[in-house]
């Protein structure tokens, strides 16, 4: 090579590197906000439509979902408390993160706040843990132990953990008000603190509301004091074509031994069908003024994410731990696999990457919650990681390979509800109570309120015998062991 062609090929070096460094410069990593309720169901925020919609809206939380992304099918794999905030926090089925029930999470294998700090990432948490070990893997945190109060809350801080591990034995400090006006006030503080040259930052967010026993701030007394909250068609579900579950269990409203009955309200009232109306008045009256406490303060978030100018490089996740029911089946609680307890809210807003007034319908769950996190923040789940990166679907692109069905399944604890697992698709859900050896089949396309078990049916014998395939392939691809059962619980509830 001669000395011109070397000096032209070195100057046209010199000259292309200002622009590839440019090229090559990582964009500004965004911020996480997780704000997750406890038993906030989808019908129950008016961005999902509804009977509730008009007369109980939610406008900050539907502000979420006119600025950002509405899942319709996010459904969760263990609906009970403990097991889904693990969950959250590892990305794995309960079978493999330990918590099946209402166990401490062991947090020595990887879990989210410890990855995302690897990541560079500040890591928060503000509200109700509820994992009954002392937080691993955080910056700060401030946190109800146990189920938290809701008036005048007292939280264990950072630096006043019990050195047993336990967190409910560390030092507690009682804070005037709601639990829902506090953990935001606390949120807030969070938000006005950080720095924005430090580093992105992930806070989570987690109200006790609108968890039993649905006690609102005082200022929300006279709310619904007028109406009537319209009831769901099968508020007096017979249970008929159904497996003897939903007869058995003690979940549902005006049972005397889950304090859902409303003595004081509705005992006087002789006739069982006029005292059931009035125990579920009272019920969703008091579910839905925690509600407007949770909108009330979501919306001071925004505005506060606003003012900061967070907002614009701040992913705002606002989702719930699993759904509940609001008198479906005439349940109240969680735990069965039925649409209203399976189905949680999902709403995510990411300025400039997420389209406005967005819908999906795939099929999402809360496993996936966690290598979302990660892969938003430019790091790579763990191998072992059982759900997958929601960021393709929230710029419009779902991979050809996505889920086409879930796995689900519940392990016993209160309530005498059921042991169970299932599967369901776009159109069926096939549920297998084991321990009475019964089985449910719904087609959702006909009957979306799972009134009518067609598994005894001749045609659908084919759609039995297929999702029964469908069922034994997602318990080997998970690696569930039907007899696994999980530890017994050692913790309260
Ligand atoms: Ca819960």
């Amino acid at each position: 090579m001669n000395y011109r062609l070397t000096a032209l090929i070195l100057l046209a070096a010199c000259r292309s590197q200002p622009a590839l460094a440019a090229e090559a410069a990582p964009p500004e990593r965004p911020n996480v906000l997780f704000i997750m309720s406890d038993d906030h169901c989808a019908q129950a925020v008016s961005a999902y439509g509804g009977s509730l919609a008009q007369i109980a809206p939610t406008p900050n939380l539907d502000r979420l979902a006119e600025e950002g992304m509405l899942f319709r099918n996010c459904f969760v794999t263990n609906s009970i408390c403990t097991p889904s905030r693990a969950v959250l926090f590892t990305g794995k089925y309960s079978h493999r993160n330990g918590v099946y029930k209402f166990t401490p999470l062991d947090q020595s294998q990887p879990t989210l706040p410890k990855l995302i700090r690897q990541a560079g990432y500040r890591t928060g948490f503000v509200g109700k843990w509820h994992l009954h070990s002392n937080p691993v893997g955080l910056d700060t945190w401030s946190i109800l132990p146990g189920q938290g109060r809701y008036i005048d809350p007292q939280f264990v801080e950072m630096g006043d953990e019990h050195a047993d591990g336990r967190v409910q034995r560390g030092k507690r400090t009682t804070y005037e008000g709601h639990s829902t006006d506090v953990v935001t006030d606390k949120t807030l503080a969070y938000l006005d603190n950080v720095g924005p040259k430090d580093g992105p930052f992930v806070l989570f967010c987690h109200f006790k509301a609108t968890h039993d026993q649905f006690i609102y701030a005082p200022r929300y007394k006279e709310l619904f004091a007028n109406v009537t909250i319209p009831e769901p068609d099968n508020l007096f579900d017979d249970f008929a074509t159904r497996s003897d579950a939903l007869a058995k269990t003690t979940q549902y409203i005006g049972h005397p031994l889950n304090g859902m009955d409303f003595k004081r309200e509705t005992g006087h009232i002789q006739d069982k069908t006029l005292r059931k109306k009035a125990q579920y008045q009272e019920y969703l009256k008091r579910y839905l003024r925690c509600v407007r406490g949770i909108d009330d303060n979501v919306g001071r978030i925004l505005e506060r994410l606003d003012r900061s100018g967070l907002a614009k490089n701040t992913i705002v996740v606002y989702t719930s731990d699993q759904g509940f029911f609001l008198g479906e089946h005439g349940l109240y609680d969680k735990r069965f696999m039925y649409e209203e307890s399976l189905r949680i809210p999902l709403l995510v807003r990411w300025p400039g990457r997420v389209a406005p007034e967005s819908v999906n319908r795939d099929i999402v769950l809360n496993v996936d919650f966690a290598p979302t996190i990660l892969d938003a923040a430019g790091a790579r789940p763990p191998r072992d990681v059982q759900g997958r990166s929601l960021l393709p679907l929230l710029q419009g692109d779902t991979p050809t390979d996505w889920r086409t069905s879930m796995y689900y399944r519940y392990y016993s604890s209160h309530f005498n509800t059921e042991p169970h697992w299932g599967v369901r698709t776009k159109t069926h859900k096939l549920i297998h109570f084991h321990r009475t050896g019964q089985w449910e089949l719904y087609d959702l396309t006909k009957d979306p309120q799972e009134m009518n078990n067609v598994y005894a049916d001749a045609a659908y014998a084919k759609t039995v015998a297929q999702l029964k395939a469908e069922l034994n392939r997602l318990q080997t691809e998970l690696g569930d062991d039907p007899a696994d059962v999980g530890d017994e619980p050692r913790t309260g509830f």
